[in-house]
């Protein structure tokens, strides 16, 4: 019995480490940065501009 708790300890400990080291992220307030501005994006068939997240490496479009 003290074998599982102990795991499940572990496993709870790494969940909230990994979720603290994005909370902004992770409740939707990315870091963007334009990537790159103009780019045709062919699904859409016009010029969007990329955006990325500095933090979390989140990729996002935003048509002109
Ligand atoms: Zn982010």
């Amino acid at each position: 019995m003290a074998d599982i708790i102990s795991l499940d300890k572990k496993r709870s400990d790494a969940q909230a480490k990994k979720a603290k080291g994005n909370t902004l992220c992770g409740n939707g307030h990315h870091k963007w940065r334009i990537e790159q501005g103009q780019v045709f994006d062919s699904k859409k068939g016009k010029l969007v501009t990329r955006y990325k997240c500095s933090r979390c490496g989140k990729v996002k479009v935003k048509a002109l």
